[in-house]
């Protein structure tokens, strides 16, 4: 599937490889897969034994105990995230929000089912230890429950933040009604995960595994046991999470016990667990675990990075900016995953627009992901937006996964992203199509700049969409 093309969008989606396929196809052709609920809970089908299988497998994947750790199967990490919030959001009092803001769009959308919500977004933003010795829950509304979430790597930039956190948390010993949850999508992509430590490790942990092995599209949610009681208030059920329900004038409902039993509503997506499975152990095969491809991943964006960064037009401009958080380091992977986000200039200092830099590298069968990147207030924080410019531009006509030259200045950006088959003929091959495309060339050249006025008769800016052949959509 790669002849000719140079895949740099592995934060986007890993992409599967022959193995897995083949592995997958094999055992699909070889095992008779029915409903896990025709089975008699006392003689489980094949089913069931593959599912139990693969989440152990999973648990084993992080170091993680099954005494300490559940593993709930659901469609991605969003869905994962969301059925945390459901949750939070049946509680007597509902809860309170805290949220960082590197988070992708699908933590921040849990916002709109708490009672109160706050998003760390200052320069103050990784400050958590402070805000939590601030906070005591004895004193505070003891009933309502609180939820902290953040990602273990951002999905714009690949900024790695402490995996600390939530040990510092509970040391304290006043927060017994607080809980974190751990966005590793992005992270574990590229990179291991010790659960080992399950009273340092977060309560809820959210993944999609396409993000990993580029196939299954399945996605995990991990509980830690000592938090697993929140899912009790629950109140929606489905099918094969119940073991008896009245419907006349006494509305009761018997759940099952287990957590994955009582919260995997319907027929689970059998096929897509004995996926999984393969995926494990192909990947484990073939590169050696995720300790070696994040080595090796974290040594591509390194060279990326400093090659990109010391680009300059001939006029001794740059020809990036790249948007590397002030606290990580390209090469230490503690601080920095492998991806770099950037916007490109011409010689006038003036920047292209990322769908015109995006439709360009696929003209060259180079496959990068630009714009806003689902993470709204990382993009605002590093492009330096305000809640009331983004309005404006909104008001203006601009929408998500558009071109983005609105108003003068980048509210885009470019994503590389390596994954366990980069090459570093991959990076060769992106410095090579930069020089070519935008060292020396003026933005001028390429963009018809027009005053428009808009609805609030303010002057914006705006470029007239240039539309290629290409369209971005594809880029994704
Ligand atoms: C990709 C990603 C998500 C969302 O994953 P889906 O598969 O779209 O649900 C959430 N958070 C991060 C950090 C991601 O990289």
């Amino acid at each position: 599937m790669l002849h000719g093309i140079t895949y740099l969008d592995h934060a986007g989606t890993a992409l599967p490889s022959v193995s897995l396929i083949d592995s997958f196809s094999r055992q699909q052709k070889r095992l008779l897969l029915a409903n896990p609920h025709s089975a008699l809970s006392t003689s489980p089908n094949l089913t069931q034994t593959v599912v139990q299988g693969a989440r152990l497998q999973v648990l084993k994947l992080f170091n993680a105990s099954p005494d300490h750790f559940d593993v709930v199967f659901v469609a991605n990490a969003t869905a994962a995230t969301k059925l945390v919030f459901d949750a939070f959001r049946d509680q007597n009092q509902g809860f309170d929000y805290y949220y960082h803001r590197d988070c992708h769009t699908s933590l921040v959308g849990g916002r709109q089912l708490a009672q109160q919500h706050c998003c760390f977004s200052g320069a103050d933003a990784d400050d958590i230890t402070e805000w939590w010795l601030g906070q005591d829950d004895a004193q505070n509304d003891h009933a309502r429950p609180k939820l902290f979430a953040y990602p273990a790597q951002s999905n714009m930039n690949g900024r790695r933040l402490p995996l600390s956190w939530p040990a510092t948390m509970r040391k304290e010993g006043r927060h017994k009604n607080t809980y974190v949850l751990l966005d590793v999508a992005a992270y574990v992509s590229t990179s291991p995960l010790d659960l080992s430590d399950h009273e340092g490790a977060p309560d809820f942990l959210t993944m999609s595994f396409y993000k990993i092995f580029g196939y299954p599209n399945l996605g995990a949610l991990l509980v830690r046991k000592a938090a697993a009681h929140v899912f009790n208030q629950r109140r929606y059920f489905g099918g094969g999470t119940t073991d008896m329900i009245t419907c006349n004038e006494d509305t009761w409902v018997a759940r099952k016990k287990g957590l994955s039993e009582s919260v995997e509503d319907g027929t689970g997506p059998a096929h897509s667990i004995l996926a999984l499975d393969c995926a494990i152990r192909v990947h484990q095969k073939l590169y050696g675990g995720l300790e070696q491809v994040s080595k090796h991943t974290s040594w591509l964006a390194r060279q990326l990075y400093e090659q990109l960064s010391s680009l300059r037009h001939s006029n001794g401009r740059l020809v990036c900016v790249i948007y590397k958080d002030p606290a990580s380091t390209y090469g230490d992977r503690t601080t920095q995953g492998a991806t770099v986000a950037f916007n490109v200039y011409g010689t006038d200092g003036r920047y292209f627009d990322t769908a015109l830099v995006s439709n360009e590298a696929m003209a060259c069968k180079i496959h990068i992901r630009a714009g806003s990147l689902c993470n709204p207030a990382g993009m605002a924080h590093t492009l330096g937006y305000d809640d009331h410019e983004l309005r404006r531009v909104y008001s203006a006509g601009l929408r998500c996964g558009e071109g983005n030259s609105f108003t003068g200045r980048p509210l885009g950006m470019v994503r590389v992203s390596f994954g366990a088959c980069s090459i570093l003929d991959d990076v060769v091959a992106f410095m090579n199509f930069m020089k070519a495309s935008f060292v020396d060339r003026t933005s001028d050249r390429h963009d018809s700049k027009t005053q428009t006025v808009d609805k609030q008769g303010m002057k914006m800016l705006a470029v007239e969409r240039r539309r290629s052949r290409v369209g971005i959509g594809e880029a994704g």
